[in-house]
């Protein structure tokens, strides 16, 4: 089948409803675009789920800081539909930012604590600006389940606690990171990195990997995890580490004695790039 490329609310709905009057599963893959292998193993999880997939492609405004790279953030949109085309996926909703956000436009998802830390502390209110827009695409499509990346571990946790709160009804799966063969997670972002950048950016896998090595062997104490993580971390000149931790995975907050299950998480600046990156550590 080909690939409907949709660009309305109600062409968008009208796809959907169809596909539902066939009694027909709808899985909903949300990304920004610049698509690589990492995305299209989402899709391909989404078609082991739900007989149509639908992907969206938006560069959403308001989840970017006003010094951040929205402007700049890589947009390739031809490239894109050829891997969704390649990756099955049955339609494609690219919106433009009226059409997401009809003015005036002022309503928005609070999400509490959980976007205020980590990588909600560096950047504010781009939870805010993330759960606002999956809402969004979740009304539009009124998908069965919906499918995120490990990679945005803390957005996997805010969307998760949203669909909670909001008693939202989507199911929601989450597929494992998609890395380089030297490890690196596949970004979007990580074209703007330098030959330099790009090849001390393993640092953040290694990083994590030495963690999970200790993790493994029953280590526990987070400043013995969160040292071993930062020792990796030194050895990239380059790299600028904005933070370092193992996270209680339910509520982000540092882990304390007798953890539940928990993740190493990591953020970095490469130059003008910021870089994230998270390993589970044990369950
Ligand atoms: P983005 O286009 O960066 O907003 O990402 C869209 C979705 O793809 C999010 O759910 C991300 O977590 C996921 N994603 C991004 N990079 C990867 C990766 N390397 N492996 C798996 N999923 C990813």
């Amino acid at each position: 089948m080909s690939l409907a490329v949709l660009t309305t609310a109600g062409e968008t709905r009208s796809f959907v409803h169809a596909a539902k009057q066939r009694g027909q599963r709808i899985a909903l893959v949300p990304t920004m675009g610049a698509l690589h292998a990492g995305h299209a193993s989402l899709f391909r999880l989404a078609r082991t789920q739900a007989a149509v997939v639908i992907a969206t492609i938006f560069v959403n405004p308001t989840q970017f800081g006003p010094n951040e790279d929205f402007a700049r953030y890589p947009r390739t949109l031809e490239a894109d539909l050829e891997l969704a085309q390649e990756s099955q996926v049955d339609a494609v909703f690219v919106p433009d930012t009226a059409t997401m956000y009809p003015p005036p436009a002022t309503t928005f998802v609070d999400v509490g604590e959980l976007g205020t830390l980590w990588e909600g502390a560096i950047r504010p209110g781009h939870f805010r600006g993330v759960a606002t827009v999956v809402l969004k695409l979740f009304n539009v499509v009124q998908p069965d389940l919906a499918v995120f990346g490990q990679k945005d571990f803390q957005q996997c946790q805010v969307i998760r606690r949203m669909v909670s709160d909001l008693l939202l009804p989507v199911e929601l799966r989450i597929g494992p990171t998609v890395r380089e063969p030297d490890g690196l997670a596949m970004s979007s972002r990580n074209r703007y990195l330098s030959p330099d950048e790009r090849q001390q950016a393993v640092v953040l896998s290694q990083a994590l990997l030495a963690a999970k090595a200790l993790a493994d062997g029953g280590e526990r104490a987070r400043d013995r995890l969160v040292a071993a993580m930062h020792h990796e971390m030194g050895r990239a000149s380059l790299a600028r580490v904005d933070y370092i931790d193992v996270v209680e995975n339910d509520t982000l907050s540092a882990i304390a004695r007798a953890p539940g299950p928990a993740t190493a998480i990591v953020a970095a600046r490469f130059g003008s790039t910021r870089l994230i990156d998270n390993l589970p550590l044990w369950d």
